[in-house]
């Protein structure tokens, strides 16, 4: 049982029915489910890892920036396939043209999208940028995690595990890409959600929902070696229409999503970012931050009480009661 199953059967046993069906409102449209979606692929990754079967060769996914149209398929793609809440595919596409727009302002993936697409303007012309997690190589938000929930996979995804989380955020803080969401909503047992690089699919060798429902040829999975190659490939065939920049093949320390683009990625809302990967943040310090905030919490929670006590008393003595 893991630590949501049991605080929800413990409020349910408490008597506490309303708040644990509030608190776990797993039908509701407006939560998210993303942990469904989170926790079922690290269940496939474990089981994987039991049978022994181990990978060559990493995936990557490379977008081309020069081609989004910014339909928005691949919101809907993604939050179909993990189900989360969504509207029918033809709401999506209207979004762009829709007076206000959904591009009015930068978006960031929330608990309920994993991915949301942004537009910028180079010359005058829109170009839609399509953000989700990078899949770093070494991921800022595993070496942060002190209770090890983050697993960067052979295949390339880096999977979370709610299960392990404890919902301190530090994963959030170090994440140099802004990407995890946080169930603000779950007052009981909030957690991270994050793309998961459908490694429930690529793991059944299809291909990620976001990649496959896109009209517009934006993104091409493969092996991280040949999408490199083919990246180059496509930037040295067409030099004009391109800046010599492959973005996440060395990013701090590179990613599994990488981009190419015909404006400068700083332009477009990206991280400038240097080759080494974020400094990892020793998991003895976080440790010792964790144990220091129970430590300054004591003397916090003695002082409260002191104060509620000294107050109740001095009412009682304004009444007479002593
Ligand atoms: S990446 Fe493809 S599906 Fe997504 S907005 Fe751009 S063109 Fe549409
Ligand atoms: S982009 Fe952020 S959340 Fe994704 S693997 Fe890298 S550090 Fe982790
Ligand atoms: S790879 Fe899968 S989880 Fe990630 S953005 Fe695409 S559809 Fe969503």
């Amino acid at each position: 049982m893991n630590r949501r199953d049991f605080l929800k059967k413990a409020l349910t046993f408490t008597g506490l029915t309303l708040m644990s069906n509030k608190a776990f409102a797993t039908d509701s449209s407006i939560y998210s489910k993303g942990n469904v979606a989170n926790r079922r692929n690290w269940e496939i990754y474990e089981e994987i890892r039991k049978k022994g079967i181990s990978r060559k060769e990493s995936y990557a996914v490379l977008v081309d920036l020069t081609k989004c149209i910014g339909c928005l398929r691949c919101e809907w793609a993604c939050n179909e396939w993990n189900k989360n809440p969504n509207k029918p595919l033809k709401d999506f596409e209207e979004l762009r043209d829709k007076k206000p727009s959904v591009f009015d302002k930068i978006r960031r993936p929330t608990a309920g999208s994993f991915t949301v697409v942004n537009r910028f303007y180079e010359n005058n012309l829109p170009v839609y940028v399509k953000k989700q997690c990078m899949h770093c190589i070494d991921p800022a938000c595993q070496a942060a995690c002190f209770v090890d929930a983050f697993k960067k996979t052979e295949e390339g995804a880096v999977l979370y595990n709610p299960s392990l989380c404890v919902g301190c955020r530090y994963c959030m803080i170090a994440c140099p890409f802004d990407i995890l969401a946080y169930e603000y909503y779950d007052p009981i047992t909030p957690q991270i959600t994050k793309c998961t690089m459908c490694f429930d699919r690529i793991t059944e060798g299809k291909i990620p929902a976001c990649v496959e429902i896109c009209s517009a040829d934006v993104m091409k999975f493969g092996p991280r070696s040949e999408i490199i190659k083919l990246a180059y490939e496509t930037i040295n065939n067409n030099p004009q229409r391109y800046i010599h920049h492959v973005y996440g093949e060395h990013e701090v320390g590179g990613t599994s999503w990488l981009y190419i683009s015909g404006a400068s990625f700083e332009k477009l809302g990206f991280p400038k970012l240097d080759k080494n990967p974020i400094p990892k943040l020793s998991k003895d310090f976080l440790f010792t931050v964790k144990v220091l905030e129970i430590v300054a919490a004591v003397p916090l929670l003695w002082g409260v009480y002191y104060m509620i006590s000294r107050r109740k008393k001095n009412i009682d003595e304004r009444n007479g009661k002593e």
